[in-house]
């Protein structure tokens, strides 16, 4: 036995099909991000995920990895990563660049929040992205790991926006260019 969601394809809920507290299929669209089940009256709300990005200056140069997984394998990307429960922002950027290129930051600077639609294994997150400037030192030990395959390093005015793998990376970017050069529009 198959069954269909009653959802819209490119929504959060389009593949839910049973309610997650009674387990019936009576589920409908209760606003914009929250599907009701008319069995048992559980509203069932998708709210943003947090996720955060560190634009790292070396050198005067960006770091910017290169995607190893899916979604946007090959593309480049600002490293970082979800929020996790009971973590601050500022602790998430820092153990995301740690964990995908061994480095770590200092004084990361709060820059500007874009919203983001992460596709993953065929369900739709929308992320509210927070990106911070940071810096670092030195990266003597830096390695692309987890899901980074490779790192670049790359004059920030030179970086190709058709290369960002996502929608939120490339309006940061145009955002610290133009902060970066307010004469410039
Ligand atoms: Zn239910």
């Amino acid at each position: 036995m198959s069954f269909q969601s009653n959802f819209r394809k490119d929504t959060p809920f389009s593949n839910f099909i049973h309610c997650p507290r009674c387990g019936s299929t009576c589920l409908c669209q209760h606003d914009e991000r929250a599907i009701r089940c008319t069995a048992c009256n559980f509203v069932l709300y998708f709210n943003c995920a947090t996720a955060t990005a560190a634009l790292i200056i070396f050198q005067g140069k960006l770091l910017l990895g290169v995607r190893g997984r899916e979604p946007q394998k090959g593309m480049l990307d600002f490293p970082g990563g979800f929020v996790e429960f009971d973590e601050t922002a500022e602790n998430a950027l820092a153990r995301e660049v740690r964990e995908e290129l061994n480095i770590e930051i200092s004084a990361p600077v709060y820059l500007a929040s874009f919203p983001n639609n992460y596709r993953y294994a065929d369900i739709l997150y929308k992320t509210t992205d927070l990106f911070f400037i940071c810096h670092v030192d030195d990266i003597c030990s830096i390695k692309a790991m987890d899901d980074v395959a490779d790192y670049l390093l790359l004059a920030p005015e030179e970086v190709d926006l058709e290369r960002l793998a996502f929608a939120s990376g490339r309006n940061a970017l145009q955002w610290f260019l133009k902060l970066s050069n307010p004469g410039c529009a």
